[in-house]
């Protein structure tokens, strides 16, 4: 086969067509990826429907894609520095960073680099490398692209499902950032808002800092049982409790003290306005979910932040260390991870995909080419 091909966005919130691309040939240090699958994220539908400034069409979706080594030239070498051989799985940072700006090498967060561009985000098809996200067949690689190699070649399982891994490519790293910010202390009173697939990783990593309470506000109750099935110690419906109903059970749960670390991991700004009242004096509120402008919030500044001493901290996206952070959850907690993926669906039928994340009908989708 000397043709690869990838779902292209034509048109906002039209059908995706697909398309043909000549195999890119790898050159200096550059990596042609056999997309094995592709996680679809909540910010692919913002994109493909036209809501999103950073897009340019026509392009290709998707920055949550794990595959194997199809060819690589110049000695590329993983994180790790294994020189990368046809066949190993491996996983990328969506984000390509500039590490020369002051945010990459001053403050030494490569996800806020003001040259940061983004797989399956920023890119046209018309602009190099071309195949530049995941609802492909293949994808080519720049030489900059941080690249873990998960299993190498000679261990690849045929038999084994890699397809959850999508789920730290993205819901993963972004939780995994969020986590590495909030600085989560064994004996926190840790509250989670949003049972998706963040919401889920979040319970994984709060149990692991040693949370003494993991609450977890939702309201769909298959995810809720969900989170308490990875280890959170109680779940709150939002659509059968009121909001003063559920701040007055966690107030009895925490002991009058309120969360020690609070993540909005749902999107909405409701949640902003029910969680920051409900930070424990000292504590943090963090913020990870919100990814498009959903307009203000409102706060009483004194009563909820400045008196009870409260940090704020909003988290965008995620970096290199957060996605093998990430990776590192999902080995260790594959049996609940797995189920994060509701549903898998051939490549080719990516616009339905996109349209039953859009009715919230998965958790999240895989599209396997
Ligand atoms: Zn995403
Ligand atoms: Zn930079």
């Amino acid at each position: 086969m000397n043709q690869a091909y990838a779902m292209v966005i034509q048109e906002y919130g039209k059908e995706l067509k697909k398309q043909f691309f000549d195999m890119p040939e790898p050159v200096n240090g550059e990596t042609r990826i056999r997309v094995a699958a592709s996680g679809i994220c909540g910010s692919d539908v913002h994109v493909w429907k036209g809501e999103d400034e950073r897009s340019h069409l026509p392009m290709i979706l998707g920055h949550e894609g794990i595959g194997f080594v199809d060819a690589v030239s110049g000695g590329k070498k993983d994180i790790f520095g294994h020189v990368l051989e046809p066949g190993d799985l491996v996983v990328w940072n969506r984000g390509v960073s500039c590490k020369s700006c002051y945010d990459c090498l001053i403050k030494r967060r490569f996800y806020s680099c003001k040259n940061r561009w983004s797989y399956g985000f920023s890119k046209s098809i018309n602009d190099y490398p071309y195949l530049n996200g995941s609802y492909a067949s293949h994808m080519l690689l720049v030489p900059e692209t941080d690249i873990a190699c998960i299993v190498p070649k000679d261990q690849v399982d045929p038999k084994a499902d890699y397809v959850p891994y999508v789920s730290a490519c993205c819901a993963g790293t972004t939780t995994a950032c969020a986590f590495e910010q909030a600085g989560v202390e064994s004996g926190d009173n840790v509250i989670i808002q949003g049972p998706g697939p963040l919401g889920i990783y979040a319970v994984l990593m709060a149990k692991e800092s040693g949370a003494s309470n993991i609450i977890v506000i939702g309201g769909t109750e298959e995810r809720l049982k969900l989170c308490l099935e990875a280890g959170a110690t109680c779940v709150l419906n939002r659509k059968t409790t009121s909001t003063a109903e559920r701040a007055e059970e966690i107030m009895r749960i925490t002991g009058g003290r309120g969360g020690d670390k609070i993540f909005e991991l749902s999107g909405s700004p409701d949640a902003v306005e029910e969680g920051i009242p409900l930070t424990a004096v000292n504590g943090s509120y963090i913020s990870a979910g919100i990814a498009v402008d959903v307009g203000n919030v409102s706060i009483n500044w004194f009563r909820h932040v400045a008196r009870k001493n409260v940090r704020l901290q909003g988290v965008w996206v995620g970096d290199m260390k957060n996605t093998w952070q990430a990776v590192k959850v999902y080995e260790r907690h594959k049996d609940i991870l797995a189920r994060v993926i509701t549903k898998r669906i051939p490549l080719e039928n990516a616009t339905e995909a996109l349209r039953i994340m859009e009715r919230r009908e998965a958790m999240k989708v895989a599209l396997i080419p």
